[in-house]
């Protein structure tokens, strides 16, 4: 290649970003090694047994953020209500997961207090920023602390999705935790991935592949794909598209019964009873909004599922 063509390859690629779009991340993906395809049918026949997983929902940082990010305001119902954006308190959570044979796992990575200390040198870039109030996040139990506190070795992270503040927890994570994600969470191309991608490929910088659930169609048609993740009946994979492309939420059987961790696909309580989807910063709205209404439908069918929201109680 001749030095003058190097320009010219420069702006085809930023011409070719800027039209497609880029993927959430460039960071290693695979199909996932365990979790087995099931049908909702299975997972429902089962999930009203009380199950061998204990789980704690643990606040990682209390954080606001514009209300419009959180729900739809353009949607009839909040228009009916007359929700006007605002800043609205929210918090960041991570949930740990204690399989008795499998040992311990995290639902998102709640905060890293290197993170807040420092946005920028953990890769946070300026531009990121700018539109992500990272500094008014107040740490309640960082990452580091919430691992300290395990019985043992973390075995893994499943994510909801890869959104920044679901990923804040990643400097504290150790290189060799193996790490999961819905199907296509960080190679769908998006025009607004460009202000995520560099920021988070660095907070993935060095961490395990990504593991893609091996998410197929379900056979009881409920849902996008159900994954059984240990193969035991114990915590599902349940794809719920469209707040993000791989958005994914977790049904997991404890002995007190069955929790459903919806992720972002619902941010808050009130977007779940009033049926409203998350607003900004969503993909598809149409199709977050069915897959909030799929989850809806499994808890008027099993109304013992304590549903916990993606950013509040
Ligand atoms: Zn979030």
């Amino acid at each position: 290649m001749t030095i003058l063509h190097k320009p010219l390859i420069v702006l085809a690629v930023a011409i070719t970003l800027l039209v497609q779009g880029c993927g959430m991340s460039s960071h290693p993906v695979a199909q996932a090694v365990q979790g087995k395809p099931t049908s909702s049918a299975d997972m429902e026949r089962v999930l009203d047994q009380p199950g061998p997983v204990q789980l704690e929902t643990i606040n990682s940082a209390d954080w606001a953020v514009p209300l419009a990010g959180l729900v739809n305001l353009k949607s009839p119902a909040a228009i009916k209500a007359g929700l006007k954006d605002r800043e609205e308190p929210i918090q960041v959570y991570a949930h740990v997961l204690q399989h008795p044979q499998r040992g311990s796992f995290l639902v998102d990575t709640g905060v890293s207090a290197k993170l807040i200390a420092d946005p920028g040198k953990e890769g946070l870039s300026w531009l990121l920023r700018q539109g992500m109030p990272i500094e008014k996040m107040k740490i309640q139990k960082s990452t580091a602390d919430i691992l300290a506190a395990l019985p043992g070795k973390l075995s893994g992270v499943f994510f909801t999705h890869l959104h920044i503040d679901h990923i804040s927890g990643m400097p504290d994570i150790p290189n060799d935790v193996p790490l999961y994600i819905g199907k296509s969470e960080s190679t769908e191309k998006n025009l607004i991935n460009l202000f995520v991608h560099g920021s988070t490929n660095q907070l993935l910088q060095g961490k395990q592949r990504l593991q893609e659930w091996r998410f197929q169609p379900d056979p009881a048609q409920q849902f996008e794909g159900v994954v059984d993740v240990f193969e035991d009946g114990s915590v599902f994979a349940i794809s719920v598209p469209g707040h993000t492309a791989g958005s994914a939420a977790y049904l997991v059987r404890t002995p007190q019964g069955p929790v459903l961790l919806t992720g972002d696909a619902c941010h808050t309580r009130w977007g779940w009873e009033h049926t409203v989807e998350p607003g900004d910063y969503t993909r598809d709205n149409e199709r977050n909004l069915k897959n909030l209404i799929s989850m809806k439908k499994l808890v008027a069918r099993h109304p013992k599922i304590d549903v916990r929201f993606g950013h509040q109680r």
